[in-house]
């Protein structure tokens, strides 16, 4: 048996508490004393994984280096630890159920009847236990997803209490993550949400180790008693987290609070060094202190929701650290950008950057924004679907191919300059069948891509069906609009540049998947110089 520790993550009062920003600060502080620490999310729906998800329902899918379509919190993992997920970093109630169904008709079960408990329970655990039993990890942070007291929760539940049944407190542990209501009629913070979350966990035979409090207010050292009373719990495992203004301020308040001591207390390790968070105060330090700023204009169909483009924001954020730069996200919704609005829309921003999608709504307000930024000389950065936009743009407007179009957005059209890729034509399956994960891209010397990445061998993630049709090559390519990126095994157009122009990069990768805090993604650092540039 490894001797990994574990640590349970569950969630009461209320979903969108943070506990992946809570679990991530964690393993920050873990990590700043030496120990190899990795999270994994268990998600209670019943998608084998978000990626058939629309990010109206659970904001951006994530993708991992081995193309598992992932929920948005193995993003925020990524950017704080800087350590790579994978498939067994997230799990859903489809993918367990899947397996024991697959597992059944294989006759792994023959002769009995397959349940709840312990099939499907016995299924959770194993997939709990595998990251911890690789030897790579001293800690594994298990995240479990949705509330306690949820219908659909109750597997996973069961999963932890047997989990510290059969590891012993000493190495598997549980903190619960609740929210102090503040009542403002009443002027109080209000603790019987929590002691009644705390009670629904116990009926499930599980008593939460710590308690971390979601609050707008400090909480008083007498309501701290009073919740470690109720709660059965000692009053340092009281721990506040107050909001804050940035997501990165929440190790550095969860150190205050002592979150890392009492973990390590409980699960009786000591730290393996002094912890030391400088290169994060680095970066938090120049994040807050900014010397100039730029307007970035972010085009896209689900702008109206924050989450869905995460990592994007995220990796503006990184990127605007480096740069010492305050970057002001203009979101705007690509079904509003018309012929006639355009100009207003994008005279006062510094840079564009036309976001990933799928599907035919807002395309034409997409193909517009772009035409305006190559012509306005504006910073451009078109992420997949904005990349096939820039190709549809130039073959329109510069070359007169006005048919160009994506089979996406025509099946039937007559210039079909982005097409279905060859290995998809087959395909029927929506889910996991796209081309994911990480391919390498050979860049062309003296490109943008080159001098940004300072290298010409990248290996970036994929999440796409449709890639430039190559048949169109001679047509589109000429001395100004180029190919910077090409996979090397199948000359798949991965970048084009466009020379006449300060800054215009597209590209059939996502970027900003694999942009941390300790490593800001080289075409960001890039794009933002760049959109300061233009600004100044
Ligand atoms: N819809 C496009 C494709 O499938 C782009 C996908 C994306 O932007 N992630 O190729």
């Amino acid at each position: 048996m490894s001797n990994t520790k574990y640590i349970f993550v569950t969630g009461g009062v209320t979903s969108s508490l943070g506990k992946g920003i809570v679990a991530a600060s964690l393993a920050k502080l873990l990590q700043a004393q030496n120990f190899r620490v990795t999270i994994q999310k268990f998600d209670p729906y019943i998608n084998v994984d978000p990626g058939t998800l629309n990010p109206y329902e659970h904001g951006e899918c994530f993708v991992t280096d081995d193309g598992a379509e992932t929920d948005l919190d193995l993003g925020h993992y990524e950017r704080f630890l800087s350590v790579s997920t994978s498939q067994a970093n997230n799990v859903t109630t489809g993918r367990i159920y899947q397996s024991v169904i697959e597992k059944e008709r294989r006759g792994e079960f023959l002769g009995k009847t397959v349940q709840v408990i312990p099939h499907i329970t016995n299924e959770i655990k194993d997939r709990m236990r595998l990251l911890g039993e690789t030897d790579q990890y001293d800690i594994v942070i298990t995240e479990i997803g949705g509330t306690v007291g949820d219908i659909e929760s109750l597997p996973y539940i069961e999963s932890v209490r047997q989990m510290i049944w059969d590891l012993g407190r000493e190495n598997a542990i549980v903190i619960h993550l609740t929210l102090i209501p503040f009542l403002a009629a009443a002027g109080e913070l209000k603790t019987k949400p929590t002691q009644h979350s705390v009670k629904t966990l116990m009926e499930s035979g599980i008593s939460a180790d710590i308690i971390v409090c979601r609050t707008e207010h400090e909480l008083s050292e007498d309501l701290r008693e009073k919740l470690a009373l109720f709660c059965n719990v000692k009053r340092e495992s009281i721990i506040q987290s107050i909001d804050v203004e940035t997501i990165y301020d929440v190790p550095l308040k969860m150190l205050e609070e002592g979150l890392d001591r009492v973990v390590l207390n409980k699960l009786q390790l000591k730290p393996k060094k002094a912890l030391d968070l400088k290169p994060w105060n680095d970066f938090l330090f120049k994040f807050k202190n900014p010397k100039h700023s730029v307007k970035i204009g972010l085009v896209g169909k689900y702008v109206e929701l924050q989450d869905s483009y995460k990592s994007i924001l995220e990796s503006l954020i990184h990127a605007g650290a480096v740069n010492e730069t305050e970057i002001e996200v203009v979101s705007i919704h690509s079904e509003e950008v018309n012929e006639k609005n355009v100009a207003s829309i994008l005279n006062s921003l510094h840079g564009l950057i036309v976001a990933p999608g799928f599907g035919e709504r807002g395309i034409e307000g997409k193909i517009i924004a772009v035409s305006h930024a190559r012509k306005s000389m504006l910073p451009f950065f078109g992420i997949c679907l904005g990349m096939q936009m820039a190709v549809i743009e130039y073959a329109r407007n510069e070359l007169g191919i006005i048919e160009a179009n994506s089979t996406e957005m025509d099946p039937n059209c007559n210039a079909p300059v982005i097409d279905l890729m060859e290995s998809q034509k087959t395909i029927i399956n929506k889910g996991g069948t796209m081309r994911l994960g990480a391919w390498d891209c050979t860049l062309s010397r003296g490109s943008i891509a080159e001098n940004s990445y300072g290298t010409t061998t990248i290996s970036e993630r994929h999440r796409h069906r449709y890639e430039f049709n190559n048949s169109y090559s001679d047509q589109i390519f000429d001395e100004y609009f180029v190919i910077s990126g090409t996979n090397p095994e199948t000359g798949l157009i991965e970048i084009i540049e466009y020379k006449n122009h300060p800054w215009f990069v597209g590209v059939q990768f996502h970027p900003e998947y694999k942009s941390t805090v300790s490593k800001p993604h080289p075409l960001f650092l890039a794009f933002v110089k760049a959109s300061l540039a233009k600004k100044e």
